[in-house]
């Protein structure tokens, strides 16, 4: 289900806009849409009154627990089944964050991505989205939002910039909490300023060679990183916030000391900030993390340089903790 499909049929019913707003923030609040008091004062049309418990019923059916894998550093990752029978995974994360989906399956294929490895399957429709945020509301607090699952959001970007508006207008999230993580698309840099809500942005870029990182995400758009680095930084200012940039460390691809020499050049007096992830080891897949204290001397010699960087560890690192994962785990035949 498209929003905007929700939009039209509750406009067909006599729903004003001010209605479907309350709705809406009902809906994403994971709070009940039928019976409260609250709503009836509002002065529904009646025949929107009438529809809401099927209503309800369907916006459940958008998306549903499949299984549940809490971390020991509180993070919980979900399998999340949708109504085709689809499944997508959601990271609550620790500190009253989720991470959402936004494709099944990806078409960018990173190498060392497990989602990468299948392919697109289909869009998740922005009510699909923001599903797993009400998902993740019914189970703890959700103030931060990070579109950093299954999927690159710029190959669907309609969904997801409606989405955002939905959470960030009716959702009570800041805007600034809204993450947008993308592996840099020009029509990302021509829509996201011209949305009603702007969120921050999260740039994967891997590597510094152009090359190398068209190995690494073979089917994302080919620019040389200096012109991405540019071009994620004007987006910056006209913000205000920094950008985030996501580097994945893999040993002895991406960890050595040229990659850091042009990364300190690349973004020394940006706003912006480096996030190194090392590596979280995929059955399969031949890549490895860089050991510890390299990965934290990478992260310090940066800092040293003027680079705000920090050293991240995916949330549920006990868990299968790369993305696609427990879907990948999920589809294997038993046995095998
Ligand atoms: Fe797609 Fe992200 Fe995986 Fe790359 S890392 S294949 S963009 S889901």
């Amino acid at each position: 289900m498209q929003l905007d499909h929700l939009r039209q049929r509750l406009r067909d019913l006599g729903a004003k806009p001010t209605h479907t707003s309350r709705l809406l923030r009902q809906w994403v609040n994971a709070r009940p849409l039928e019976g409260g008091r609250s709503l009836a004062e509002h002065f529904l049309p009646l025949p929107v009154r009438e529809q809401l418990p099927a209503l309800a019923a369907e916006l459940a059916g958008l998306a549903t627990v499949r299984s549940a894998h809490p971390a020991e550093d509180g993070a919980e990752r979900l399998l999340v089944g949708l109504a085709d029978g689809q499944t997508v995974e959601s990271v609550l994360l620790p500190r009253d964050g989720v991470c959402v989906s936004t494709q099944v399956g990806c078409a960018v294929g990173c190498v060392f991505c497990m989602t990468g490895q299948g392919g697109l399957l289909r869009q998740v429709s922005s009510g699909e989205i923001v599903a797993q945020v009400v998902l993740a509301r019914q189970r703890r607090p959700v103030k931060k939002v990070v579109f950093m699952g299954m999927g690159e959001p710029a190959h669907n970007l309609d969904a997801v910039m409606d989405a955002i508006t939905v959470l960030g207008l009716e959702g009570g999230i800041g805007h600034k909490q809204l993450v947008f993580s993308t592996v840099g698309d020009a029509r990302v840099f021509e829509r996201l300023p011209q949305g009603p809500v702007k969120p921050a942005l999260a740039l994967s870029l891997h590597s510094t060679f152009a090359d190398k990182r068209a190995e690494l995400l073979p089917r994302a758009p080919r620019w040389e990183p200096a012109e991405l680095v540019e071009a994620a930084e004007r987006y910056a200012r006209a913000t205000g916030y920094p950008i985030q940039y996501q580097w994945t460390l893999l040993a002895g691809i991406n960890d050595g000391d040229d990659e850091l020499e042009r990364i300190a050049t690349l973004l020394q007096g940006r706003y912006a900030m480096m996030n190194f992830i090392p590596y979280n080891t995929n059955e399969g897949l031949p890549f490895s993390r860089p050991d510890g204290e390299r990965a934290a001397e990478m992260a310090r010699h940066l800092n040293r340089r003027g680079v705000l960087t920090r050293l991240r560890w995916s949330a549920g690192q006990d868990i299968d903790g790369g993305c696609g994962q427990l879907r990948a785990r999920e589809s294997v035949p038993r046995g095998r």
